[in-house]
Order: structure tokens, then sequence, then C-alpha cells
């Protein structure tokens, strides 16, 4: 993510902010220019959402659409009858416009579903204890562009509790978007193409084999043993559908890590003598640009070094508690070869 600085009087915002802590002028993300603006009433409009204190995003002068950007692509949300829930929803939606800044930033189409009902994109927050809809799943996943997120797991006992149920090293709301996310776009990027659907084969494995089978086996058996070796985690070795839409988000997560580095001038040069160190490095690629991917990459490691690193001195468990073994690394990269064609097409 950027910094954002207030136009009326330079003060630095995040992404959430609604308004400016020091002048008090409104402020807004505005799609289209990836920018927070300052306003006042009268010249830009909120997203309806905003009502409820789960969106700053500003709506487009030309949509007659009360909703942002992001939450349009909304299609059920939780039944808020108590602060709780209300909570929980405000949480997913600040993990999703995140989200969706990334594939707006990465030039990736995003269409919704009610206006593209083919390849368009929704999302269903469900709670599985209220009335759920005939036609909402319960469990958090992805089918056909909808992605349903069991709304439970914004809360975060419930999702420390599914983490070591789990055995799992990393589970948060962004990261379950992010996961999500990438198998809608391997049905829009991967699928269609015979070329990519072949080097997609090369890297990950041939996607025909029966999934349902493959995530039982997964459940009953296990990981295979050698999972460390060849992915980024045991569930990514569960089937190859599962493998891409791991390794998908974790390029979101080194992009986005990458491009804060880069906003805030992070350099490295550890004070570890004098021979080459590679634990060295400046953050001076925007990650979003046309860039070297193994430079990239060095960076990223480097900066997830120094930041499990400042964990640890906090108590905390590591930020990046991942090791990218070199099948990885070329995942990520076609990955990254993926995105540049897409975005030069
Ligand atoms: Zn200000
Ligand atoms: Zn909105
Ligand atoms: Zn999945």
């Amino acid at each position: 993510m950027k910094l954002f600085q207030c136009e009326q009087c330079g003060q630095v915002l995040h992404f959430e902010n609604t308004k400016c802590e020091r002048c008090g002028f409104q402020v807004g993300f505005e799609a289209s220019t990836l920018q927070l603006r300052s306003f006042t009433q009268n010249d830009r409009r909120y997203c309806k959402n905003h009502g409820f204190g789960v969106c700053n995003w500003l709506v487009a002068t030309d949509t007659t659409s009360p909703f942002c950007t992001a939450c349009k692509l909304n299609h059920y949300i939780p039944n808020f009858q108590d602060d709780e829930s209300l909570k929980g929803w405000r949480e997913i939606e600040y993990a999703k416009h995140r989200l969706v800044y990334s594939l707006l930033r990465l030039g990736l189409p995003v269409k919704n579903k009610s206006t593209d009902p083919n390849t368009g994109l929704s999302f269903d927050f469900i709670d599985p204890d209220q009335v759920v809809p005939d036609d909402a799943e319960t469990m958090t996943g992805h089918q056909a562009g909808i992605i349903t997120i069991a709304i439970g797991e914004a809360d975060p006992v419930v999702r420390e509790r599914n983490r070591v149920n789990m055995k799992e090293r990393y589970r948060t709301l962004l990261g379950h978007l992010r996961h999500e996310v990438g198998h809608y776009y391997w049905d829009l990027l991967i699928r269609p193409f015979p070329d990519r659907l072949k080097s997609f084969r090369v890297h990950f494995g041939n996607e025909s084999r029966d999934y349902a089978e493959a995530l039982h086996q997964y459940y009953n058996q296990g990981p295979r043993p050698d999972w460390s070796q060849h992915y980024i985690s045991a569930y990514a070795s569960s089937h190859p559908w599962e493998d891409w839409a791991e390794t998908w988000s974790h390029y979101l997560h080194l992009v986005d890590s990458m491009e804060t580095a880069y906003a805030l001038g992070v350099s490295l040069s550890p004070r570890l003598g004098d021979q080459e160190n590679p634990m060295a490095m400046v953050a001076d690629i925007d990650p979003y640009l046309s860039i070297h991917f193994d430079g990239f990459l060095n960076k990223a490691v480097a900066l997830t070094y120094a930041l499990n690193s400042i964990n640890r001195s906090m108590g905390h468990s590591d930020v990046y508690p991942f090791i990218l073994n070199p099948a990885v690394k070329q995942k990520l990269s076609y990955i990254h070869n993926v995105l540049q064609e897409v975005r030069k097409s």
C-alpha cells in the first residue's frame, strides 16, 4: 500500500481514513486515481456503505449506483442486528478494499457479477448462524466468480482457533480474500488460454485431477511429506488449483509489502561484517510497475527477514512465516509473467 497525504494540510493519512486528524477535512478514496481526496459535502459523495462505517471510497460522478467500485461487488452482506456482526463486516470490508486496491493497481479487470453475470466477480459475506439464502454457500470458498467469506473468520478468536486446528502458519481475512480471488482469476486468465494452461501445468501440475478426491485425500491423510520442498504451504500440495491460489496470494502479500516498503523508503544494511550481505537491500522499485522479478524477490525476502526479526523483538510470531523454495520462486515468477502479459494486452 502506498502512503497518502491530506491535500489540504499535508498530514500523512491511512487508506482507511475518513477525515484528516489535523485539519478536519473529510477524505475519501477515489478509485480512478487511486488517491485519497479531501472534499466538501457538495463536490463529491461517499459510497452508501460509508453510512455503516465500512467504506471510505467515493462514488464516481458518472455512475447511478450508490456504491463504490469495491462495494458494488457485494452480493450478500450479513444481517447486522448487533454491534458484533457490524464489527465483523467492517473487518471484512477493510480487507476487501485493500484487495480491490491491489487488483486495480495490477490493472486486472474488476467487473461485478450483476453487470457481467458470466465473467464478473461478487462477494457473499455469510453468517451461518443466520438464515442463509438458498443460493449462498456457508463455507469460505470460491465458486464461479462468487467468493464466500464466513463472517466468523472476522472474529480473531475463531480465526486463531481455526488456524491452530488446520495447522496453518498464517491466517488472516486479507489472506483468505487473496487466496479466493486467485481461483477467480485462474478461471479468467488461465483456463481459456491454451498456451498459458500448458505452462501452468509445467509449474503447478495437471488440474484435471479429481478435485473433490484430492481434497478428501488431503484432509484424511495430510499433506505429502515432502511438501515444503515444492509448495508454499501444506495446503498448496492438495491440488494444482489450490497451489495456484496459495501462490497467487503470496504474490499479492509480497507485492503489497514491497509497495509499502517502497513508499516508506526502506533500506536495510545489516551490521554483519564486511562480506557481501544478501540481507542488504534498498526498496527502490514500485513493484506494481514492470519489474525484473528476481531482483524484486530478493528484496522482498530481505524485507521479510527484517520484519520477522522485529516481530520477534516484540514477542510476536513471524509476520511472514514462510520459506520461498526454488520451485515456489518459479511459480511466483510464472504468475508475474502472466500479470505482465495481461497488463500489456
Ligand atoms: Zn489535513
Ligand atoms: Zn464502498
Ligand atoms: Zn482454494
